[in-house]
């Protein structure tokens, strides 16, 4: 017999999805209305400015894409990069890997700066890079690798950026709401996130934000954009006020009260202050993992503070771990992605997770297995 679904629920201290706060569970189940009625395009509008608050930008063109992280990685894409155009992409991880694989579907051009896996994107590299080659359209990176647990330095990225006249596109899917990210203040031109990892929102919505020089960029392109679904210029008119709203496609209208709800969360603790705590909670973390004589994959001074690679110690085996935290504590840790699968835990400090209690719970159940 089927019947409904009815989880366990789990402490979420992997890679994401985190923990969804109750408020954020409510907001999903209030009544569904027409994605064209007058109260929910008030509520996409309070998105966009919410958003803009997490984002710090003020950019017209910031809202919330139907469709996860990896959906705004390729719209960032897609829209900015034609066929033939050059662009630098960096390479510590998974994720500048998806880049490098989108920027190449496009028919673009992509030159590669690699880093080792657990070391921020080298600026010298970078800075070589653009000496070396004429006409880059842009430089594109990922700010915090959720593969790795590294935070690079977007700002003297963007920088750099801007002195050669390159868009920037950036991935912020795991810095947003958990550590500084400063999008206008840092001069990024297109940047992406997810709902599901430090705004404890449910996974399958992508905020993205478009500086007015992305924007023109994609007023002039040469070339449709290949993907319908994705064209920024068809989504703009969706999103856009002035009464002249007009149909693109239906929007996810629950996920987006979630969305609302989460980032008014973020709003009254305030973005410095939820950074502030993530950061708390890594140091809190680290001590605890120390004693247990555990290692960090990433130096001090890179290490990402809602995303912990542990480097999984001798004689402890990962699957069976993994599996006994799941079943004895009803608590999920992230196993290690790509080149780091089986070296390595990804223990996510994100959004709601990022507490106390989390914290002692994993400690102690880590004390548990070594023994
Ligand atoms: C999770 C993640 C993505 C992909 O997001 P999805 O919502 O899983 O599609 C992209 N980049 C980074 C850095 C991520 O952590």
């Amino acid at each position: 017999m089927l019947g409904a679904f009815n989880p366990i629920p789990r402490v979420l201290m992997g890679p994401g999805p985190s923990n969804v706060s109750p408020r954020v569970l409510g907001a999903l189940a209030k009544p569904t209305v027409g994605h064209l009625d007058p109260q929910f395009i008030q509520l996409m509008d309070e998105v966009k400015t919410l958003l803009q608050y997490a984002f710090a930008t003020e950019n017209e063109f910031t809202i919330a894409l139907s469709a996860p992280g990896s959906a705004g990685m390729e719209a960032c894409i897609v829209n900015l990069i034609e066929p033939n155009d050059k662009v630098i992409v960096c390479i510590n991880g998974v994720f500048g890997g998806r880049l490098k694989e989108n920027i190449e579907r496009v028919g673009a051009q992509a030159i590669v700066i690699e880093d080792n896996w657990g070391e921020p994107v080298s600026v010298e590299k970078v800075a070589a890079a653009f000496s070396t080659h004429s006409n880059i359209k842009a430089l594109v990176f990922v700010h915090a690798e959720t593969s790795t647990g590294v935070c690079s330095d977007a700002k003297a990225l963007c920088e750099l950026a801007k002195h050669y006249d390159a868009l920037t596109i950036v991935d912020a899917v795991t810095s947003l709401g958990g550590s500084e990210l400063k999008v206008d203040e840092w001069g990024i031109d297109a940047v992406y996130s997810g709902s599901q990892k430090c705004l404890s929102c449910v996974p399958g919505l992508s905020p993205v934000s478009f500086s007015p020089k992305a924007v023109e960029a994609i007023k002039m392109r040469k070339t449709k954009v290949q993907s319908w679904f994705l064209d920024q210029s068809l989504v703009m008119d969706y999103w856009s006020g002035n009464g002249k709203r007009s149909y693109h496609h239906t929007a996810p209208i629950n996920s987006l009260y979630a969305l609302h709800e989460a980032l008014l969360m973020l709003k009254n603790e305030g973005r410095e202050n939820a950074w502030a705590r993530h950061n708390r909670l890594h140091l809190r973390l680290k001590q605890g993992i120390e004693q247990l004589g555990i290692d960090f994959l990433v130096d001090e001074a890179h290490r990402l503070p809602q995303l912990n690679s542990l480097v999984i110690p001798q004689g402890v085996d990962d699957i069976k771990t993994r599996q006994y935290l799941l079943d004895t504590y009803n608590l999920e840790i992230g196993a290690g992605l790509g080149k780091l699968a089986g070296t390595t835990w990804r223990v996510g400090l994100m959004g709601e997770t990022a507490n106390e209690q989390n914290i002692a719970l994993l400690l102690s159940a880590l004390t548990d297995v070594i023994k």
